[in-house]
């Protein structure tokens, strides 16, 4: 199943600034800022602006298109998302993300902070930081 499919299943339609925005992060080689992402699909589509390009961003992270980078200089980027349950490991030297499957087991956690709290859990944010294999050689 390819996106446009993905986001229509989910309900959402296929607008130009969501088709732009999902084929600049399909050439990207790394994460990129909404910026970024304007700048290089202006090239494409003209008269791209940037509230549509957060607005599309907003839209395709909801449909489990894209994924938001979390970064410390909070500078947030995007990331094309692959279907299911995964989290990022983040290169906090050359910015590069690679996906991990979510098989975490966060259940004895996720009860005792429940008891401790009383909040009941719905979901959780995950994303691992370091340094990649050729930034730990420099
Ligand atoms: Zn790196
Ligand atoms: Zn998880």
């Amino acid at each position: 199943m390819d996106w446009e499919e993905q986001l229509s299943q989910a309900g959402w339609r296929i607008t130009t600034p969501r088709r732009v925005v999902m084929q600049v992060l399909e050439q990207a080689a790394r994460p990129l800022s909404p910026q970024e992402i304007h700048a290089r699909g202006h090239r494409l589509h003209r008269s791209l602006g940037l509230v549509s390009v957060y607005r599309a961003l907003a839209a395709l992270e909801r449909a489990g298109l894209v994924r938001r980078v979390h970064r410390e200089d909070r500078c947030n980027s995007y990331v094309l998302a692959s279907p299911g349950h995964h989290h990022l490991l983040l290169c906090r030297r050359c910015g590069r993300t690679v996906e991990f499957p979510g098989t975490e087991d966060l259940s004895s956690l996720i009860a005792q902070v429940e008891q401790q709290t009383g909040f009941r859990v719905e979901d959780h944010l995950l994303q691992l930081v370091g340094l990649c294999a050729p930034c730990r050689n420099l």
